[in-house]
């Protein structure tokens, strides 16, 4: 008997095979940039496929494991790691995943555009790293957090060095027991140890890559008030002079065990008199500082969710043209090309919005006050319509291999596991949709904060109404109820109905934007004799601003969505 065995799924390459990714390269770097950064991106796709496949693989079917005592019972709280996790470590670091953007000659060669780069970096290296994308994402926003608070140095230039002996990552701790989304509650408190320096006491109870050579923590100083605001980031040396025992009062109380991301370690931490240093004026109000970090690693999230379902895509893709049901090949079963056409349109609708933020921010730490102004905004709405995309994309993604999606050696149960955490770390969906109202009501006079977005949303719809007519009609009619619902919003944001409808509003403004971008990219590639762009738009705009059913031009147009 002849035991049939199915064909599993293949990777292309990933920066060759994405035609979104080089398009949008070359709109935001203009061709000569792109062409700059060409080799790096292809020497890291090229690792993508080969080594680094391998290497994730391995850091996920060996997860970390943590030792508190040896067989004398000395206490030695050692986390082990696997080969795979450590051939991450070293890749990120050659491929200046984090360094890039400190770089002076990236600086130099794109200018703000050294985070466009970066995202296309993380576009394609994240999905295969086992997760080390979030002590990348952690140890990036630490970074930004030193250069903004002018604290040059030993750390700052391990945190973005491109040798993988010298170089280290960071941990962020922020989350305590009583309260991850509400920080007022910290009760970790910082003291003077009389010779200059300070010393951290509390629980930390999420505290990820907790092998980082670092972590910037919160902290209420001695004296402090209370709330948030008072609460102060404190850099925290992990380990003690020889670089391998934990530091002096400070123990990992055990490691988290996770859904997904099960290659990273995430610890538990207790910390009695642990030294640290103010990373912000210890006697003024430091969480606004925080937030230079805090947006970097939202947008590495939005980053983590784009790249995710594009590779998502890529498998289901590869699954689709081997797999053959009743009528012959998935991939040419117009119900099946239309749930992958639906999928493509998501990714592509994340990975703008990612991209754009990225770009904002490259922008905004260049001195542009425009960008930083619409940063505000968009960094939780990417942040917060990405992750729910990813979540529900992934599931889909699962079910397009039937069966086999469920089983854990295809290594696809790992999309649906990783993508759940998008939407809760860095903040929740409602917790962001809060940031959204605050943020919305922001400004001098009320309700400002909006108006980066809706001049935005205003001029895409005006600029495609000459191509796209029912399109940018249906853009328009959307800006103009979210117009009026904004003003409602920002004019009382703790009234309950506003807030009951916080997540709504939010989401319909990430979609919004989403359009708009999509559309602004449309416009580009159409003068340069390419559609895609266009059709691409038009479907994310049709369903989601909408609400129109496009399964047939899902189907019809399949193969220009992919
Ligand atoms: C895999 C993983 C890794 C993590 N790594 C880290 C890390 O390295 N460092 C770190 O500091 N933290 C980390 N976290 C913690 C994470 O940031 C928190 O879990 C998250 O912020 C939510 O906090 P919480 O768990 O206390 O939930 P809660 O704050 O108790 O939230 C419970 C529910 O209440 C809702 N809610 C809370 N406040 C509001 C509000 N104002 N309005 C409406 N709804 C609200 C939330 O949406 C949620 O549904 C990690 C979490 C995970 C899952």
């Amino acid at each position: 008997m002849t035991r049939f065995v199915q064909t599993g799924p293949s990777l292309r390459d990933p920066y060759t095979a994405d035609p979104q990714l080089r398009g949008w390269l070359d709109r935001l770097l203009g061709e000569d940039g792109h062409a700059a950064a060409k080799e790096r991106l292809a020497d890291l796709s090229a690792e993508v496929m080969g080594p680094l496949r391998a290497a994730h693989h391995d850091a996920e079917t060996h997860p970390p494991t943590l030792t508190r005592f040896d067989a004398w019972g000395n206490r030695v709280e050692r986390v082990d790691t696997s080969a795979g996790w450590q051939a991450q470590r070293a890749a990120a670091a050659r491929h200046a995943v984090v360094a890039l953007p400190y770089q002076s000659d990236a600086r130099a060669a794109w200018g703000p555009g050294a985070r466009v780069v970066q995202h296309a970096l993380l576009h394609l290296w994240g999905p295969e790293s086992a997760t080390f994308s979030c002590p990348v994402a952690m140890a990036d926003g630490a970074a930004a957090l030193l250069t903004q608070a002018g604290v040059q140095g030993a750390w700052l230039a391990k945190l973005v060095c491109t040798d993988p002996a010298v170089a280290v990552t960071s941990g962020q701790w922020m989350t305590e027991s009583q309260g991850g989304s509400d920080i007022a509650r910290s009760t970790t408190t910082a003291r003077p140890d009389g010779r200059g320096g300070w010393l951290l006491t509390g629980d930390k109870w999420f505290c990820s890559a907790i092998d980082s050579a670092m972590a910037v923590a919160l902290a209420r100083p001695e004296g402090a008030g209370p709330g948030s605001r008072n609460l102060v980031p404190f850099l925290v040396p992990r380990y003690a002079a020889d670089g391998r025992t934990p530091a002096p009062g400070l123990q990992v109380l055990r490691l988290k065990d996770k859904l997904g991301t099960r290659a990273v370690p995430t610890g538990e931490v207790r910390l009695d008199d642990v030294a640290a240093f103010p990373l912000a004026d210890p006697g003024a109000p430091g969480l606004a500082t925080m937030m230079t970090l805090v947006v970097v690693t939202r947008l590495h999230n939005a980053a983590a969710a784009a790249g995710g379902m594009r590779r998502g895509l890529e498998y289901a893709l590869s699954y689709a043209a081997e797999r053959t049901i009743a009528d012959g090949r998935l991939a040419d079963n117009p119900l099946h090309r239309a749930t992958l056409g639906g999928l493509a349109v998501d990714a592509a609708g994340a990975f703008a919005l990612a991209m754009h933020a990225f770009a904002l921010l490259g922008r905004a730490e260049h001195g542009d006050a425009a960008a930083a102004a619409e940063l505000r905004l968009a960094a939780p709405l990417a942040k917060l319509t990405t992750g729910r995309l990813a979540v529900a994309s992934a599931s889909e993604y699962l079910e397009c291999f039937g069966g086999a999606g469920y089983v854990e050696d295809t290594g696809i149960p790992r999309l649906l596991r990783d993508a759940q955490v998008l939407p809760i770390w860095e903040g929740t969906t409602n917790v962001l949709s809060v940031d959204v109202l605050r943020a919305l009501s922001s400004g001098l006079s009320g309700g400002e904060g909006a108006a980066p977005l809706l001049h935005r949303l205003i001029a895409a719809a005006d600029a495609g109404a000459h191509r796209l007519p029912g399109v940018a009609d249906a853009l328009a009619a959307a800006t103009r109820r979210l117009a009026a619902d904004v003003a409602t919003a920002a004019a009382d944001p703790r009234d309950p109905r506003v807030v009951a409808g916080a997540r709504e509003l939010a989401l319909r403004l990430g979609h919004a934007l989403t359009a708009a971008l999509l559309l602004e990219h449309a416009a580009w590639a159409a003068e340069r004799g390419d559609e895609r762009p266009a059709l691409l738009a038009s479907l994310w705009i049709l369903r989601r601003l909408g609400q129109a059913d496009v399964s047939a031009d899902l189907h019809e147009h399949f193969a220009q969505l992919i």
